[in-house]
């Protein structure tokens, strides 16, 4: 399996977990746009949010509430929560995540 955050998911690739289970998994982004900038991934491989199915929606939801979850054992009550889907998007790695960025004025609309 090439995927890097499948490798990620199976420990193949060493990084700052925050949080993991069964199902998830939460790590600082290597290349951090906030303070506090990690992603949550499902250990399932889906190409991006396009991919998800009904299947998924049980699983897609624990990202979000992990995500959350996460942010506030940081210390962080508030937090952006951001999904890209397609290059075009900014979506570099094709293996679903949630980036969480907190600490700092965040600008709206994103660039
Ligand atoms: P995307 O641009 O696809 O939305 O986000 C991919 C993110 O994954 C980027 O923010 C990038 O810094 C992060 N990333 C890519 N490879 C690695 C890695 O090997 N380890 C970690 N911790 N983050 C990575
Ligand atoms: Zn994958």
């Amino acid at each position: 399996m090439s995927c890097i955050f499948c490798k990620i998911a199976g420990g193949e690739i060493p990084v700052a977990k925050l949080y993991e289970d069964e199902d998830v998994v939460a790590f600082r982004d290597l290349n951090p746009q906030a303070p506090l900038h990690f992603l949550v991934i499902p250990r399932k491989h889906l190409a991006g949010p396009a991919a998800i199915t009904a299947e998924d929606e049980r699983l897609t939801g624990k990202v979000l509430r992990v995500g959350a979850e996460v942010a506030r054992k940081e210390g962080r009550s508030d937090f952006r929560f951001v999904v890209n889907n397609g290059p075009q998007a900014g979506q570099t790695v094709f293996h679903f995540h949630l980036h969480v960025l907190a600490g700092r004025d965040l600008t709206w609309p994103p660039g």
